[in-house]
């Protein structure tokens, strides 16, 4: 049985600390300041606060009537992690750790990032905190998510393009890594999601664990008794945060949502406990399941949403899909993307491509449950940092014209003058 917290970094065979030698002090050092500060009652009340102020906390939970109706099963509730500053769940860990990098005395912060979405949260909330912040990302990554690297620079982050192997995600994490080695005594690496090698699982399930909470309490106000959460699995920090506080409620399923891509063939999506293409390993420092061939190298992985494109799945969410206690499902680029469609129509709410995966799946499964229970999704993010892939989706045509337009008016040097306030000092 799976216990809500590990066991000296373990969840069942799953996790650990295979790091080498010269990043065991910095992960022994944030495991204790951790443990102390986690317990420390005015640590706990500044979190509280900026938890209410700036990211604007609680979030909804949203009775979502229409989508109710036409599905006809359970009542549908939507929690709106998207209504949270920057537009997602990220903050909820970036400001955690790095109001406790800042109680450790670390100046500096570092971090990975794929899409950007864990960047973008992280020199957020080194503004609010003022820390400097250095985001790793791959160059390919860079290329393909350039509004959110101008956002990250608006914040005053330095995005440094990692150039080695495949020039995407795994990449940066090892840049980042090496960088801690040699600067941790005023650097904290701010991991993005409920993995690596402990005690990041535990650090970030328990500052997402607040989803989950607010779930419960809001519930428990309302009489709203619930059959199921579901949410989306990336890494899975998200789902373990909304799950965490129904993992020993039996009565409540907990589904996951992996990416599913284009299909069930390897490279075509990103299923690390549903796939066919996927195995155990140790990768990055934790032992999980991962997309990776027999020598353990990482192979190809494919979906539409860039926050669910990783070969690795944290180690807790992979011993409870073991266990059985969570239900994991493949959903499909086009599921997610008509579950985009239907939320946004019948609720005038835009669920981010990540998070439509687990609207896809309440969408299969709401008619299996009771009409007088309840079927939560956690909507991890909005959709409006989708628009560059939604749009040439559903009107390609006129997002073509759209941009050739701006390439004009650019090239003109229209706006230009806008320039110099951001160089500006
Ligand atoms: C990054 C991201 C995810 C996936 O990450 P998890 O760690 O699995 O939560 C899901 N939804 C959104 C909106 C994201 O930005």
């Amino acid at each position: 049985m799976t216990s809500t917290t590990s066991n000296n970094g373990f969840f069942d065979k799953f996790g650990g600390k295979y790091v080498a030698e010269i990043i065991r002090r910095p992960l022994d050092d944030l495991e204790a300041a951790f443990n102390k500060y986690i317990h420390d009652p005015e640590f706990l009340e500044e979190l509280r606060i900026i938890q209410r102020d700036y990211i604007g906390r609680e979030t909804p939970l949203y009775f979502a009537p229409t989508a109710t109706k036409l599905l006809g099963g359970a009542q549908i509730y939507i929690k709106l992690e998207g209504l949270a500053n920057t537009g997602a769940h990220k903050i909820n860990n970036a400001i955690g750790q790095c109001l406790l990098a800042k109680k450790m005395g670390k100046t500096r912060i570092i971090a990975e990032t794929g899409a950007g979405q864990h960047g973008l949260a992280t020199a957020a909330a080194c503004a609010k905190l003022g820390l400097e912040c250095v985001v790793y990302m791959g160059e390919v990554d860079v290329r393909r998510q350039q509004p959110n690297v101008a956002t990250m620079e608006m914040y005053g982050a330095k995005v440094v393009p990692v150039t080695s192997g495949s020039r995407t995600l795994k990449d940066a994490v090892n840049e980042a890594m090496r960088d801690w080695a040699t600067n941790f005594q005023n650097t904290h690496y701010v991991l993005g999601s409920a993995l690596g090698p402990a005690p990041f699982p535990d650090i970030v399930r328990t500052f997402q664990s607040i989803i989950g909470e607010e779930v419960k309490r809001q519930a428990a106000e309302r009489n709203i008794d619930i059959a199921a959460v579901v949410a989306c699995v990336g890494g899975g920090s998200n789902s373990i945060g909304v799950f965490t506080p129904f993992i020993e409620d039996k009565n409540v399923r907990l589904i996951g949502a992996e990416a599913g891509g284009v299909g069930p063939n390897v490279g075509e999506n990103a299923a690390r406990m549903t796939g066919n293409a996927s195995r155990e390993g140790i990768v990055q420092g934790y032992k999980s399941r991962f997309l990776i061939d027999e020598d353990g190298q990482s192979m190809p992985t494919r979906s539409i949403s860039a926050g669910l494109d990783y070969m690795g799945i944290g180690p807790q969410l992979a011993a409870l899909g073991e266990s059985g206690r969570v239900e994991f499902t493949a959903i499909l680029d086009k599921e997610a993307l008509e579950a985009v469609k239907f939320f946004a129509r019948n609720e005038g709410i835009l669920f981010a491509l990540e998070s439509a995966h687990a609207g896809a799946a309440a969408m299969k499964i709401a008619k299996e449950l009771p009409k007088d229970k309840a079927l939560v999704i956690n909507m991890s993010g909005r959709g409006d940092k989708d628009i560059f892939i939604t749009s040439p989706v559903f009107r390609p045509e006129k997002w073509k014209e759209f941009l050739k337009a701006e390439l004009v008016r650019l090239e003109n040097n229209e706006d230009i003058h806008d320039a110099e306030i951001m160089t500006r000092k």
